[in-house]
């Protein structure tokens, strides 16, 4: 995985060099949260060897903020909110990914 952007956090990226099922990141302000998060979503719909590459098709449209199978959760969601987002967690997602083969 490349971790463009995100500066220092070695242990971190060492860590996330074995995939997990989910992650949860905290960490103080401007400590790269938000730019790991970014990281991370992108490589799990991009479609290049390199992950995430930031040019292929897949990249983009999350780089754009129009990916169809991301959802874009506001870090200001109020509960009510959250739980309508989630009911379409359940929903399969229109592209095809190598992680739902592994
Ligand atoms: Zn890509």
């Amino acid at each position: 995985m490349r971790f463009d952007g995100l500066i220092g956090n070695s242990g971190v990226k060492k860590t996330l060099e074995t995939p997990f099922h989910a992650y949860i990141i905290h960490g103080p302000k401007g400590s790269g949260k938000h730019t790991l998060e970014r990281i991370l979503t992108a490589s799990l719909v991009c479609k290049s060897s390199e992950k995430p590459c930031g040019k292929c098709e897949q990249c983009k449209k999350f780089l754009s903020g129009n990916h169809v199978d991301i959802s874009y959760i506001p870090t200001d969601i109020k509960v009510r909110e959250l739980r309508e987002k989630l009911k379409d967690v359940f929903y399969l997602p229109n592209e095809e990914y190598a992680f739902e083969n592994s």
